[in-house]
């Protein structure tokens, strides 16, 4: 089975967040499988350059977009066993950030037709699937079919469309129908990316591919209606029997407190090596070392998803409690400015470290007691993930894959592996976090039990993997969508 994994990041290549580790892993995790999956994905600048210098050229082609016909070159990379196919174009790629430029609806179009026509050049590989994720590469199916229908060497070739976040969706207007995608008199394609008056490059896959899926099961409910739909819920209403949550894994080499190189000591259980990771972490954001109380962490885009609306209302009275909370993560200004605030204010309390930092992620993984995700939703989350392997407890709330992953801790019968909340409420959020920090500090037995069942608990992709082989397997034997 022949998997072309279309991604617009993965990591080590690239990284912004959560789709960056699982571009990173899951192709790997299922070679495991017997599937030979390949990645392919923009040749960023900000590929490191000891990556850079084993990538090897496999072939130049023109791409149309429209009038323009441009100049694309296919390379190559072979990295921790996976096979990384790269879209190579200076002018669209060479820049300082992956996303967030004037010209995304141009850029990623490119991206996804190039995809489509370095199909026929990449030698010996015949991708029976091409696995498209998020809106980045959206227009595959769409324009597969559009572009393609006629071409014998694409009849058989089936997608299948993930959704790692349905907030973001590709929204642009409606003049890139025709001068970028050069789709005008396409009626049908128009039909599947009309959205509002403009186009929705998400749309078209929902409405395009052979089937959906998205990050924890919970979410793939979720998003059937309006709350979480983000407007596209009806949309997904009509693929209902097409669609299905496969909760992602996580790299547990990459993640791995007995040998990961960012910590000061490597441990397994021992809370006394952790705590020699809790000092480092202190000393090195300036915080009194005190491995008495509690080091709450947050490592997270500073965007409203993340419930920091919540945190901003009950701040002071969080603060006021004897733990330290050190926040990683950058984002909308108001947020930053809110850590920065507190930051100044409470110096000895809170740590803020306005960044993108792999490093000092892992750091803070290790030397934290507590990881908070409060999310207002959350496809699946993998910091809640990450955080349990190294044997820190999460708090989070109820939604999308952090009810999947945190199983709520139960004093009685000693089971869970985190404290969840339910409601959107700043009131709940801070009674969850002050009933950690009771356990914390009136009872290290129910503690060490709690970072026992977090440590244990299997976020490997291994179940994950074998659900998406069986899907593959089930798309190949089904006819076209
Ligand atoms: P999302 O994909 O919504 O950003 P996830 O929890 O799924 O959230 O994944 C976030 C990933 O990005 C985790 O690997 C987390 O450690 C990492 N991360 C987030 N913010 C930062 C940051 N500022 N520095 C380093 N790593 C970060």
């Amino acid at each position: 089975m022949n998997i072309l994994f279309a991604v617009s990041e993965a990591f080590p290549l690239a990284k912004t967040g959560g789709l960056g580790d699982v571009g990173g892993s899951l192709p790997a995790a299922l070679k495991e499988q017997n599937i030979d999956a390949r990645v392919i994905m923009p040749r960023y600048s900000a590929i490191p350059v000891d990556l850079q210098e084993q990538i090897e050229h496999v072939a130049t082609f023109k791409v149309e977009l429209s009038w323009r016909k441009i100049q694309c070159n296919l390379s190559r990379l072979h990295y921790n066993e996976v096979y990384y196919y790269l879209i190579d174009n200076e002018y669209y790629f060479n820049r300082e950030n992956l996303y967030g430029y004037w010209d995304d609806a141009e850029r990623f179009a490119f991206f996804s037709k190039a995809v489509l026509e370095s199909l026929t050049k990449l030698g010996d590989f015949q991708p029976d699937i091409i696995h498209c994720n998020d809106w980045h590469t959206s227009l595959i199916p769409l324009i597969m079919k559009e572009n393609y229908g006629n071409n014998p060497f694409y009849f058989d070739i089936r997608t299948l469309f993930t959704i790692h976040n349905l907030k973001h969706q590709g929204i642009f207007s409606a003049e890139v129908f025709e001068d970028v995608l050069g789709l005008g008199g396409h009626v049908s394609a128009w039909e599947k990316l009309e959205f509002h008056g403009g186009i929705n490059y998400m749309k078209s896959a929902l409405l395009s591919a052979d089937y959906i899926t998205t990050v924890s099961q919970t979410y793939a409910d979720e998003i059937l209606h309006p709350y979480f739909g983000e407007q596209l819920d009806g949309v997904l209403r009509t693929r209902i029997d097409n669609l299905c949550g496969i909760l992602n894994g996580l790299d547990t080499q990459k993640y791995n407190p007995q040998d990961d190189p960012n910590l000061v000591v490597n441990y397994r259980s021992s809370l006394c090596k952790k705590e020699e990771n809790k000092k480092h972490l202190q000393e090195l954001l300036n915080l009194p070392v005190r491995t008495d109380l509690p080091v709450i962490a947050m490592i997270s885009r500073l965007v409203d998803q993340k419930g920091l609306d919540l945190l901003a209302h009950v701040l002071e009275e969080i603060l006021s409690m004897d733990l330290q909370l050190i926040v990683l993560g950058t984002g909308d200004k108001k947020y930053e400015e809110m850590f920065e605030h507190f930051a100044a204010k409470y110096p000895h309390k809170i740590a803020v470290q306005l960044m993108f930092n792999e490093v000092l992620a892992h750091k803070m993984y290790a030397g934290s007691d507590i990881l908070l995700m409060p999310s207002q939703f959350e496809p699946c989350g993998l910091a809640q993930m990450i955080a349990m392997r190294y044997g820190t407890i999460p708090i989070v709330r109820e939604t999308g894959g952090l009810k999947d992953s945190v199983n709520p801790y139960n004093e009685y019968t000693g089971e869970g592996n985190g404290f969840t909340f339910a409601n959107y409420n700043a009131h709940e959020l801070l009674f969850t976090i002050q009933r950690a920090v009771r356990f914390f500090y009136d009872d290290k037995v129910a503690w060490k039990g709690l970072a026992e069942n977090a440590r244990k608990s299997d976020f490997s992709w291994a179940k994950s993997a074998k659900k998406y082989g069986e899907l593959y397997q089930s798309l190949m034997q089904a006819g076209e969508y």
